[in-house]
């Protein structure tokens, strides 16, 4: 049955970090808005990936606004630090989250968002979509191929060597997590990495500093996508503190390009090699689904058309976007740039609003009392 709530300004679906530090910037400017959480806590994302996952910016970098990351703020929070942090953090500012409420559908019915989840249906002015830069896990076709027999996994589904059989494991996928995957991995197992796109490696230390200490000591995290820099860069991922060549030397990591097919318990390369293997973990990203949001503000290749989040239907924001903005956009110690921009946003549409919805209703009640 569906249960018509009370209506909202803002309606925030998604609560991971984006989200919060959105909530954190709407409350602040005292508007009345709600967070929808697909997850039963907040920052699910962070819980579902691997048990060992330490992040790449250090807590000094790695906080949301108002409420610093605690510990050693040179020091690398694990995974479960950051879940114990965003917790933490919804309690602290008493943000409005609520939990076990996907959004079903989003749809437009006149100066009005019609946010639908299960059991509940939510009217808001303004919407801002959070709901993260990597969603669908993405699994290329030749996975199709492999013997039932061959363990596999996405890299969002992987969470330890426990349980990955013994035989050769094969990571396809040259990212961050392709990498670190295969770290772990080859302290027990025979494991090869398959490199499709070679990303640029960046050091995690230079001189004693983080890496990410330079970037924003230089201003290269904020340089946004209208910049020619901030164009070049978006277009290059960017592999921190691992090469392929530390990886074979250091850790006995057989490398190969490409894989291009694979049949029974082999997969083949694209210079030729084949090899059999035990299990492979698809460390191949991740797509978006936004077929939930009846709202026309896609392009053909269902990618959200916006500017700094904000899109061409009056009222609908898009935040957390991996370059959204800047390289900072989908980190959690710069989201908050993304986030206040938008709240400036949300405050001068409300301003604008014509007549200002909330009053006139309120007048209205007034005249029938
Ligand atoms: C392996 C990995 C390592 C990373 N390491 C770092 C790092 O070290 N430092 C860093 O700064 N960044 C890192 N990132 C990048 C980024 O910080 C994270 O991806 C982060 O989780 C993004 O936060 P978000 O709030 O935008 O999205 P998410 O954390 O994905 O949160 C989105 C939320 O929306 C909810 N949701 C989705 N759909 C719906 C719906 N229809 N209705 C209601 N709720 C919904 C989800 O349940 C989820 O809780 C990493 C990313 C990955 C994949």
């Amino acid at each position: 049955m569906h249960v018509m709530t009370d209506r909202h300004e803002v309606v925030v679906i998604g609560g991971g970090q984006a989200g919060l530090a959105m909530g954190h910037f709407l409350a602040r400017r005292g508007l009345k808005f709600t967070i929808l959480e697909a997850a039963d806590q907040p920052g699910a994302a962070w819980r579902e990936r691997w048990d060992s996952l330490r992040l790449f910016t250090p807590a000094r970098y790695s906080s949301l606004p108002g409420l610093a990351f605690p510990g050693d703020s040179d020091s690398y929070p694990t995974r479960d630090e950051v879940v114990g942090y965003l917790a933490d953090y919804v309690r602290r500012f008493e943000l409005p989250v609520e939990l076990n409420n996907r959004v079903r559908s989003l749809r437009k019915a006149d100066d009005t968002y019609e946010v639908r989840t299960e059991d509940r249906t939510y009217e808001a002015d303004q919407v801002v979509v959070a709901t993260g830069p990597f969603q669908t896990p993405r699994v290329p076709p030749i996975a199709n191929e492999l013997d039932p027999s061959i363990v596999q996994l996405h890299s969002s589904a992987y969470r330890s060597p426990t349980g990955i059989s013994q035989g050769p494991v094969l990571v396809i996928g040259g990212g961050n997590s392709g990498f670190q995957i295969a770290v772990e991995l080859a302290a027990s197992h025979e494991t090869h990495l398959s490199i499709g796109s070679r990303q640029t490696p960046l050091p995690q230390r230079i001189f004693g500093r983080d890496l990410f200490w330079y970037l924003d000591a230089t201003g290269l995290i904020r340089k946004t996508t209208e910049s020619r820099i901030g164009r070049r860069l978006s277009g290059r991922d960017t592999l921190i503190g691992s090469t392929p060549r530390g990886l074979r030397r250091r850790h006995g990591v057989r490398l190969h390009p490409r894989a291009v097919g694979a049949e029974g318990s082999a997969v083949t390369f694209s210079d030729g090699a084949e090899l059999n293997v035990g299990a492979i973990i698809w460390a191949t990203g991740f797509t978006s689904d936004y077929s939930w949001i009846e709202v026309p503000v896609f392009d053909e290749h269902g990618r959200a058309v916006h500017r700094r989040g904000v899109t061409g239907s009056p009222g609908l924001y898009f935040l957390g976007l991996s370059w959204q903005h800047t390289r900072g956009s989908a980190l959690i110690g710069w989201v908050k740039d993304d986030a206040e921009y938008l709240a400036e946003e949300i405050s001068r549409f409300r301003a604008n609003a014509p007549g200002t919805r909330q009053v006139k209703v309120d007048s209205a009640r007034l005249k029938a009392a």
